[in-house]
């Protein structure tokens, strides 16, 4: 006879077998380690390989971009399926092929097409965006529909029964075609989809008469048609009427979740909507928000192949020997005192970088070093490049794309800085906390969410909270939440360790989101479209 089994331990054995999986399948314009610009690409790098490790199987559906430089050899080990399809779109029939690669428990597959092999980014090059994004995209939505029914993966389809999660406005049309071209024939019935909007503020504009290249049912227009409100028209070609892919998948899509629940609220309000808060209110009840998990295997500070030196919150030493390396690298004055600050990201309005530019001179007549890595807009590119020459001991701005300096720049600095005008969840926050890097940030959407605002006298008075967020969004207040930072990092040196370790032991894991993702799973699975 069996010995009786602990109460907790049956439980948790019919969890482990009753526990539901799901054929997950992503579509996204990057994928981290294969492409990345952002965020974007990081979460779904990450998200997919967590997911597949808790039991799901998962395929990730993203362009094969080959820009005829060393970032090519990312694509090498994919194999091409020698499966082909035509896609009628755009006036006309489009063959694409399938590459492959099963990795970390992921099929990963590259949809190959003569467009996505050109100099640049994803998105464009020196000149700006590619012209033809928006056929690119419509493409990249086409396969991802068939991948699932057509590629024999380890010998089977995924078939009709899978969950699509769609990121931001380049798989927009993912869940248009679910609705529109395969459900109301039989395929796909028991499919849900899901977009996840990473960035409200790009959302696949363009000219009405752009409907009819998307290769959807003519009956289907309503779902995409947007007439610009009174913002955007400045923006627009054509002012009036317009076709609107993430318009198109937040009417049609099961579910919408952002990367932050700071966010999804965000979104819903005149200020943070970009125009689609009414509709995205009208969807309340299927919207929410999952912050973002982080890859704690590729950002950990005891283990980091970019940096010359470990450390942990156990013992911060190997820290400020990071920071003396950085300032050596850097070529900027070797003070192991001086408090030092650092930004990463696209240099773009969104993030703020205007509000550095203004308030540099002033946070300049204290002693204080900051270095900026980012690209983009060519004139904060410029002005990078200028304030160079100015603040030759205080300032360095290194412009490019550059992964191990983002990583030897989270581990020097004492502070990061990110005062972004909106943050649908920010990604390097969470890396500096991991760092033992004290974020300031602007107090809006995920930057709300996951730095919690220092008080110092809560607790048993040593103090709690794990950076600082400022608001409103002013030169003023950012200046005085790093002059409140610099202060209590060079006078309150126990209280600056103790906020370094806090931050440093957060959990930020992906496991935690991918259980609220499964939770998201379910309710969509059981509630029908
Ligand atoms: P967003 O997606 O809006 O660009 P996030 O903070 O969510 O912002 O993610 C940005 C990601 O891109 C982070 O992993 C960040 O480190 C990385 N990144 C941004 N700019 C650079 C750069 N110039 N060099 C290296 N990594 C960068």
């Amino acid at each position: 006879v069996a010995e009786p089994k602990h109460e907790d331990e049956g439980v948790e054995e019919e969890k482990i077998q009753t526990k539901v999986t799901y054929n997950i399948v992503f579509v996204t314009a990057e994928a981290a380690p294969y492409s990345k610009t952002g965020g974007l690409g990081d979460v779904c790098g990450s998200l997919p390989v967590v997911l597949a490790g808790r039991g799901h199987r998962v395929m990730v559906v993203s362009p094969r971009y080959l820009n005829g430089t060393s970032a090519d050899k990312n694509f090498a080990s994919a194999i091409d399926l020698d499966r082909r399809i035509t896609v009628h779109c755009f006036g006309g029939e489009q063959e694409v092929a399938f590459f492959h690669e099963y990795k970390k428990g992921v099929d990963w597959v590259f949809v190959d097409h003569p467009s996505y092999h050109r100099p640049g980014n994803p998105y464009g090059d020196i000149h700006g965006a590619f012209g033809d994004n928006q056929f690119r995209f419509t493409l990249l939505c086409h396969a991802a529909c068939e991948a699932p029914l057509v590629l024999p993966l380890g010998g089977y389809t995924y078939g009709g029964k899978c969950i699509f999660i769609a990121n931001d406005w380049h798989a927009g049309l993912v869940p248009v075609l679910l609705a529109s071209k395969y459900r109301p024939y039989g395929t796909y019935k028991d499919a849900r989809s899901i977009l996840v909007i990473h960035n409200l503020g790009h959302q696949g504009v363009e000219p009405a008469s752009t409907y009819m290249n998307l290769g959807l049912p003519l009956e289907w227009y309503g779902a995409m048609e947007w007439v610009f409100p009174t913002w955007a028209r400045t923006h627009a070609l054509d002012p009036g009427e317009a076709v609107n892919v993430l318009k198109g998948a937040i009417v049609t899509a099961d579910r919408i979740l952002t990367v932050s629940k700071g966010y999804a609220w965000e979104i819903t309000t005149v200020e943070g909507g970009y125009g689609l808060n009414e509709l995205l209110s009208s969807r309340r009840i299927v919207l929410n928000g999952i912050v973002n998990g982080i890859d704690v295997s590729e950002w950990d500070p005891s283990s980091d192949e970019h940096i010359g030196f470990h450390y942990s919150a156990d013992d911060l030493s190997g820290k400020a020997q990071c920071k003396l390396a950085l300032q050596k690298e850097l070529g900027l004055p070797i003070k192991p005192e001086c408090p030092m600050i650092g930004f990463i990201g696209r240099l773009d309005y969104q993030k703020g970088i205007d509000l550095i530019r203004s308030g540099i001179p002033e946070l300049f007549e204290d002693d204080v070093q900051f270095v900026m890595l980012g690209s983009g807009d060519p004139q904060y590119e410029d002005w990078m490049r200028a304030a160079e020459t100015i603040y030759r001991d205080k300032f360095r701005g290194w412009v490019g794309f550059n992964i191990p300096i983002s990583h030897r720049i989270t581990a020097g600095c004492d502070i990061l800085l990110m005062p972004s005008r909106y943050e649908p969840c920010g990604l390097n926050q969470l890396y500096a906390m991991r760092y033992g890097t004290v974020p300031v940030v602007h107090a809006t959407g995920g930057l709300r969410d996951t730095v919690e605002n220092f008080s110092p006298y809560a607790g048993d008075g040593s103090g709690e909270g794990t950076g600082w967020t400022f608001s409103p969004l002013t030169k003023e207040s950012m200046l005085e939440a790093l002059r409140t930072a610099i202060m209590t990092y060079r006078d309150h040196k126990s209280t600056w360790e103790a906020l370094m370790r806090r931050g440093m032991l957060r959990d930020f894991t992906w496991e935690t989101a991918a259980i609220q993702y499964e939770q998201v799973f379910e309710w969509t699975c059981n509630n029908p479209p």
